[in-house]
């Protein structure tokens, strides 16, 4: 298995970066990752009012996949995520959904013990460990890994979790893979700005999907299709994500587009990822269908 160290870390989704690994399709990969602000909260009265002494939300990586062309799809599957002993929650004043409430900076430190994650003595829920930033090098410009895109990214997805496999297209050669911003759980919209941010490994195994090539990512679990979508607004995202889904049970289920659109309406899901700074910063979306084996 490759090992790949919490400092080999980027800010970006870049075609120019020097890759820290080569590995080889079928090769399992273990990533550790720092949370979304490189290890620096630590306790309650450091707070995020200040500017990030690195950068915003690193990626382990990136990993070059031998063979991996523009046109492929890698495959990932996640096989494991192992958190750190605590994260952290926190509230930037002024910010997220309810920013208007919000007069003060808090940062809690959520202690992991098992499957469950202690708010504090007498509050205590289960931890549902997900994959905020997934993805691969776009073909063009570099993205922040603080922005989701149709290389991945900052999807902040509930289903990038064990057992998924996510779908990335490959823009670049050796498509560049990484990965960060684990949390030990993030509701759908993340609405303060943050999950419980943690550091973690997480182990992949990766697929090469030689000369099939797709828009953007999408997500597979055992139950379940998942298609993505993100656009500043969250209408766009919306229909982005069904666009997606409606192409993509045409495929699995040999039906018409109107045969599509009418089983999205009736047994399709669309979640929201995030949607925590709605004027400035992209919405996140994902349409969750039940898988169907027609007989
Ligand atoms: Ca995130
Ligand atoms: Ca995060």
């Amino acid at each position: 298995m490759h090992i790949i160290t919490r400092d080999r870390i980027v800010y970006s989704f870049n075609r120019d970066y020097r890759p820290v690994q080569q590995v080889d399709p079928g090769d399992k990969i273990r990533f550790e990752t720092y949370d979304a602000r490189t290890g620096t909260i630590l306790n309650e009265s450091d707070l995020l009012d200040q500017p990030h002494p690195r950068g915003l939300n690193p990626a382990t990586g990136p990993v070059f996949v031998r063979g991996a062309e523009p046109g492929d799809t890698l495959c990932v599957e996640i096989q494991a995520i192992q958190l750190a002993s605590q994260g952290f929650i926190g509230i930037k004043a002024g910010t997220g959904n309810l920013g208007h409430l919000a007069e003060h900076y808090v940062t809690k430190i959520v202690r992991i013990e098992g499957d469950t994650a202690h708010f504090d003595d007498r509050i205590r829920f289960p931890i549902r460990p997900m994959i905020g930033v997934i993805g691969t090098a776009p073909a063009d410009e570099a993205v922040p890994t603080l922005y989701p895109g149709p290389h991945g990214g900052n999807m902040d997805h509930q289903d990038v979790k064990v057992g998924s496999r996510v779908y990335l297209p490959v823009f670049v050669e050796g498509a560049l893979f990484g990965l960060g911003d684990v949390h030990a759980a993030m509701g759908d919209g993340e609405i303060s700005m943050l999950g419980i941010e943690i550091s973690a490994e997480v182990t992949v195994g990766l697929e090469l999907i030689k000369g099939k090539s797709i828009n953007r990512p999408w997500i597979e679990t055992a139950n379940a299709w998942i298609t993505t979508g993100d656009a500043p607004k969250l209408v766009d995202a919306i229909t982005i994500a069904c666009e997606e889904m409606a192409s993509l049970l045409q495929r699995k289920l040999e039906i018409s587009f109107e045969e599509a659109y009418l089983l999205m309406s009736a047994t399709g899901d669309v979640r929201i990822g995030q949607v925590c700074n709605p004027n400035n910063f992209p919405a996140t979306i994902r349409v969750v269908f039940p898988k169907i084996n027609p007989t």
